[in-house]
């Protein structure tokens, strides 16, 4: 591994461990000639998976994609960006447990809306309304409504 401080190709391993989750392994290096030490991750290469869409069409599992839906239905929430990656994480988890390796885009939806719902009603809301695309207003006011009841349950 080239040394990020000189460039120098060789260097010893000086401590290596596995992360927290067990999904990669972390080595720290020290160069052979500046002597810095350096961290370097190994990762197992991800196993593809393909999202169905609605069309029929498959495209790549794409975590960019999702997690900008995420962020999108939480602006203005507080929502911090380590919860909306942990949905992420909890929904790309989720989608590989399954064996087949092919997901219906409208499955990682419902995922997410899952994970949304308990995290922020607003956020929600918002991004049930883009993913399901409500036929129709009533059936969007009907879940508008259930969210509403329940506020003021709470705050009462
Ligand atoms: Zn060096």
């Amino acid at each position: 591994m080239k040394c990020p401080f000189c460039s120098y190709k060789e260097d010893k391993v000086v401590d290596s461990r596995a992360t927290q989750e067990e999904s990669a392994v972390r080595r720290r290096r020290e160069c052979l000639r500046c002597g810095k030490r350096f961290t370097t991750y190994e990762y197992v290469e991800e196993v593809s998976l393909m999202v169905i869409k609605k069309d029929g069409r498959r495209e790549p599992f794409d975590r960019k994609k999702i997690l900008s839906g995420i962020i999108k239905a939480c602006e203005k929430r507080p929502v911090g960006i380590e919860k909306m990656e942990e949905v992420l994480t909890q929904v790309e988890r989720a989608v590989q447990k399954k064996s087949d390796r092919e997901v219906a885009s409208s499955r990682i939806g419902e995922l997410v809306m899952e994970k949304l719902k308990v995290i922020d009603d607003v956020a929600y809301v918002r991004f049930a309304s883009v993913y399901r695309q409500f036929k129709d207003v009533g059936q969007f006011m009907l879940e508008l409504k259930d969210i509403l009841s329940k506020e003021r349950r709470k705050s009462r």
